[in-house]
């Protein structure tokens, strides 16, 4: 497999990111400091966020000097990249986010620094007003590009920090990597069946939809299901309609990432709408992956009119160059405040909390706003 594309396939038509605000959501429409207090004060439920597409620019810089590495990465070769925390984040087109990418991962290298970098995501998500959150994580990128790591020391050290966290609940979701076949697949379930209970609440699938496609990882999931694990599934990305039907129906997803795709297929839509499975939907990440066109708005607001249940979030927030404040803010600016409250809620429900806690989170989004923690 290639390193740099276990996320997901190239886009269909992107570019480069300056052309991204040529729709109804602009993507990185401002910094924190730019965010309506409205929205700054809303509680905020994270269902679809890849904790390594959190790591603060500052923080990669300081991991790559310790390591000797380049913040560039390039297959099978050595090549230098920037040290200003500005300008690490910054690619011309998508392949060179899947470098960044790949970066990232090789930078965190340790359990420590999955603590460090799960430490300085809850500081930035309490400063969101951030309430709960089901946050991916990727062991089987982290043992590609440092075969040695301790994997369940370093899932330890994550829940760790994110346990130690008052205002706030969070667990995780073991990402597949498509890209690494059926066997890893297999290891992935197994891990997260040995972590059951320890904060790992189920899996998911991610990496490249278009050539590892869903049968491959059915004895995976129905593993993972057995165990009494949620699945999730990315699809509808960068492949179309079957790819999402396939997540429903062979892999028993519970939950899309992304699948905006479905649309594609009325008979997908009806599929979706009929079983209930709710969509988590990342806009600024869309669009610069290509699985929205720049050329036309989101299409956000058919799927919402088509009857689909549906989440927002961010993807890789820091690496997209965004937030889920801002991510929030492109809904509320494009739909209205009361949809964006509605999503809100939608994403309690289709959380996997029990009855109790999703009863009490919907009794705190309803409740008067009340300003977001400091930032530490
Ligand atoms: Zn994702």
């Amino acid at each position: 497999m290639s390193p740099t594309s276990y996320r997901t396939a190239p886009p269909r038509g992107a570019t480069d990111r300056d052309t991204a605000g040529s729709t109804a959501f602009p993507p990185n429409v401002g910094k924190m400091h730019d965010i309506d207090p409205a929205i700054a004060s809303l509680p905020k439920i994270h269902l679809h966020c890849h904790l390594e597409g959190t790591l603060q620019a500052e923080t990669f810089v300081e991991l790559t000097r310790r390591y000797g590495i380049s913040t560039r990465y390039v297959p099978g070769g050595d090549v230098s990249g920037p040290t200003d925390p500005s300008d690490v984040y910054r690619f011309e087109n998508f392949q060179e986010f899947l470098f960044t990418f790949a970066a990232v991962s090789r930078a965190l290298a340790r359990p420590d620094d999955y603590a460090r970098l799960a430490r300085e995501f809850v500081a930035d998500a309490l400063a969101q007003n951030v309430v709960y959150g089901e946050l991916f994580i990727s062991p089987s990128v982290w043992s590609y590009f440092n075969p040695n790591i301790d994997v369940h020391a370093t899932i330890r050290s994550i829940v760790a920090e994110l346990n130690a966290v008052h205002g706030a609940a969070f667990a995780l979701i073991v990402d597949v990597t498509r890209n690494f076949g059926a066997e890893s697949a297999m290891r992935t379930a197994r891990l997260a069946a040995d972590l059951a209970g320890e904060g790992v609440i189920g899996i998911g699938l991610g990496g490249d939809e278009a050539r590892y496609p869903a049968p491959l990882f059915g004895e995976a999931f129905a593993f993972a299901r057995a165990q009494g694990l949620n699945v999730v599934a990315h699809a509808g990305e960068a492949a179309g309609a079957q790819s999402v039907r396939d997540a429903v129906e062979i892999l028993g997803a519970q939950r899309i990432g992304h699948g905006i795709r479905a649309l594609e297929d009325p008979a997908v839509m009806d599929l979706l709408r009929d079983r209930l499975v709710p969509l988590e939907i990342c806009p600024t990440s869309n669009f610069l992956t290509g699985a929205a066109s720049r050329e036309r708005p989101h299409p956000l607001r058919e799927l919402d009119a088509a009857g689909l249940v549906i989440a927002i979030d961010a993807d890789d927030p820091t690496l997209f160059g965004t937030s889920i404040s801002q991510e929030y803010a492109c809904v509320a600016q494009d739909m209205g405040m009361d949809a964006l409250r509605r999503f809100v809620h939608q994403a309690v429900d289709i959380s996997f909390l029990d009855g109790i806690a999703k009863q009490a989170l919907h009794g705190h989004i309803s409740a008067e706003p009340t300003p977001p923690l400091a930032k530490s």
